[in-house]
């Protein structure tokens, strides 16, 4: 079996939340970015905790998983994002911009159908802080037909904890390429 995919969100998982307060974690610096569709007047302002990208860096340099974007930053993620956390340039999942109000415009999340169609067949480890239960169990039938899928849900508030980086690691190792390789 090829190496499973990690998608990786960033809003809610590198990005925390702020709090009812207005605060993000101590452990995250602040930095302020330019998506491609902003002019250099009007960044945007990031939280984003160093070390992230050693702890990400530590699961790809095992070349058990291919890393991949899947994040409404799109190609910014390549190009403003991961360089602040010392990552190399990543492909991204191509997302559209739909027109919707909620992430879950029929019940699940909205990248899904996207991601479903670009993964194919293949297996994949997703983290994103947005999946319902739907989505559970789409990664559970997608398991069950031999496409094996982990979704890992950090808490949007928080983002992602080395916990959650952890429990990749554990299932990527329990599946057959890992073994044979
Ligand atoms: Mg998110």
């Amino acid at each position: 079996m090829r190496p499973p995919y990690l998608l990786l969100d960033i809003d809610g998982v590198l990005i925390p939340f702020p709090d009812e307060h207005g605060s993000t974690p101590a452990t995250h610096a602040r930095h302020d970015v330019v998506p491609a569709d902003r002019s250099a007047d009007n960044p945007v302002t990031v939280w984003l905790n160093p070390d992230h990208g050693h702890l990400l860096m530590d699961i790809i340099r095992t070349g058990l998983v291919t890393p991949v974007w899947c994040t409404s930053w799109r190609q910014d993620a390549t190009t403003l994002i991961g360089p602040l956390l010392g990552l190399p340039p990543l492909p991204h999942v191509d997302l559209p911009r739909p027109q919707i109000t909620t992430s879950h415009p029929n019940g699940y999340l909205w990248k899904r159908d996207h991601v479903d169609a670009w993964l194919g067949d293949a297996p994949a480890v997703w983290i994103d802080d947005d999946f319902t239960g739907h989505d559970h169990a789409w990664a559970a039938e997608r398991t069950a037909r031999g496409a094996a899928t982990l979704l890992v849900q950090p808490d949007p508030h928080r983002g992602l904890q080395s916990g959650h980086l952890t429990e990749v690691t554990r299932w990527v190792a329990r599946l057959p390429s890992a073994r044979a390789s």
